[in-house]
C-alpha cells in the first residue's frame, strides 16, 4: 500500500506525502496509530508523517543547528562533549520511528544500524578527562542496539571512578514498551550489585499524553523498582502539543506515573522543521498558565538549546 493511501486509511489528511527531502521509516508507528480513535491520531500522525513543508529551506535552519560537528573535543557522530561534567554519546543512529523535527537527522535518518562504534576511542577519551562525572546515552535511541552492546557502553564507562552517573534518552519507553523485557531489566540490575555507587536514570522523549499507554507505564514502575530514577523532554511543537491544556494533561500523567517533568524544549532549528516551530511568545505564555495551575514539581524548565548549551526561557 502506498504512503498517499496508509494516510487516508488513518484519516491523515494534512499529510502532503513527501519523501523527496527526508525519507520515510514508520516501523511502528501504524501500530501505535491504529490503537487510537481517529478524532486523535493527527497530534500523533503529524510528528511523523512527511510534510511537503520539510523541503522548505529557510535561513536559520540548519542540519546541524546544534554545532555538534564543530565542537572542539567531539567528533560529532560518536560523542559530544560540550558540557564540561557531561559526555553526550551517540549509542546509536537508530529509533523506533523518525520525528520530522529530529535534531541528529543527519544521524537517525540514514538507515542502515551503525555496527562500529569505536569504543576504543570513547574509552580514551574519558580516561583523558577526569572532569566527566555523567554520560549521556542518545542517539538515536540507546534502547534500539542488543543489550549486549548496552551492556558494553555501561561497563566501558564503570571502568572509571570519575564516572559517578549514566543516562539514557529515549523515545522507545512510550512507543515500543516491549522492548524494556525481563532480560533488559536483569542486566540493569545486575549492573547496579556490581556498581552501586554509579546512579542511572532514564529520560523518556514524550510530546502528548496519547504516547503513553499501559505498558509503558509497567515499564517505568519497574526501572522505579530498580532504583532508576525516570524524568521527561518535550519538545513544544506546532499543532501536536502547544496548548497549555495538552501539556498540562502530559505533565500530570507523567507525574502520577512517578515521572519527574525535566525539559520542554523550544525547537530545535533544523532543516525541514519550520512548520513545527511555536513562536517564543506563545511558548512563554503556554508556560505562564501552566506554572498558575500546576504545583511547581510537575513544571520542566522551558529551554532553548544551542551551541553554547541550553538556556532557559522560562
Ligand atoms: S526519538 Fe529523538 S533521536 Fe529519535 S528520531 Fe525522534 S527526535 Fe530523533
Amino acid at each position: 500500500m502506498k504512503l498517499k493511501e496508509k494516510c487516508c486509511l488513518r484519516n491523515i489528511p494534512d499529510a502532503d506525502f513527501s519523501t523527496i527531502y527526508f525519507p520515510v521509516a514508520t516501523k511502528t508507528l501504524n501500530e501505535i496509530l491504529d490503537s487510537l480513535d481517529f478524532s486523535k491520531r493527527l497530534p500523533i500522525a503529524r510528528q511523523f508523517y512527511p510534510s511537503l513543508k520539510e523541503n522548505k529551506h529557510v535561513p536559520g535552519f540548519s542540519d546541524d543547528p546544534m554545532g555538534e560537528l564543530k565542537i572542539s573535543g567531539s567528533t560529532g557522530l560518536d560523542f559530544v562533549h560540550k558540557y564540561q561534567d557531561r559526555l553526550l554519546v551517540i549509542a546509536s543512529n537508530q529509533c523506533p520511528v523518525l520525528c520530522r523535527f529530529c535534531t541528529r537527522k543527519r544521524i537517525t535518518f540514514t538507515g542502515e544500524r551503525r555496527r562500529d562504534f569505536p569504543f576504543e576511542k570513547l574509552s580514551l577519551y574519558m580516561q583523558k578527562h577526569l572532569q566527566i562525572k555523567e554520560v549521556i546515552f542518545s542517539g538515536g535511541d540507546p534502547f534500539m542496539l542488543p543489550d549486549g552492546e548496552i551492556r558494553k557502553f555501561m561497563d566501558e564507562c564503570a571502568r572509571f571512578s570519575h564516572i559517578k552517573k549514566l543516562r539514557f534518552h529515549s523515545r522507545a519507553l512510550t512507543l515500543i514498551p516491549e522492548r524494556f523485557d525481563e532480560k533488559l531489566f536483569l542486566l540493569f540490575r545486575d549492573f547496579h550489585v556490581q556498581n552501586p555507587e554509579i546512579a542511572i536514570s532514564v529520560v523518556i522523549h514524550v510530546n502528548h499524553p496519547l504516547e503513553i499507554g499501559r505498558k509503558s507505564l509497567e515499564v517505568i514502575r519497574q526501572f522505579r523498582e530498580c532504583s532508576i530514577a525516570v524524568l521527561s523532554q518535550t519538545v513544544l511543537l506546532r499543532r501536536v502539543n502547544d496548548s497549555d491544556v495538552v501539556l498540562g494533561e502530559l505533565f500530570t500523567t507523567l507525574d502520577r506515573s512517578g515521572v519527574q517533568p525535566y525539559y520542554l524544549h523550544q525547537l530545535d532549528r533544523v532543516s525541514g522543521s519550520v512548520h513545527f516551530e511555536v513562536p517564543l511568545e506563545t511558548g512563554k505564555a503556554i508556560m505562564k498558565k501552566l506554572i498558575s495551575t500546576l504545583p511547581e514539581r510537575m513544571i520542566p524548565l522551558y529551554v532553548l538549546d544551542g551551541h553554547e548549551g541550553k538556556k532557559q526561557i522560562l
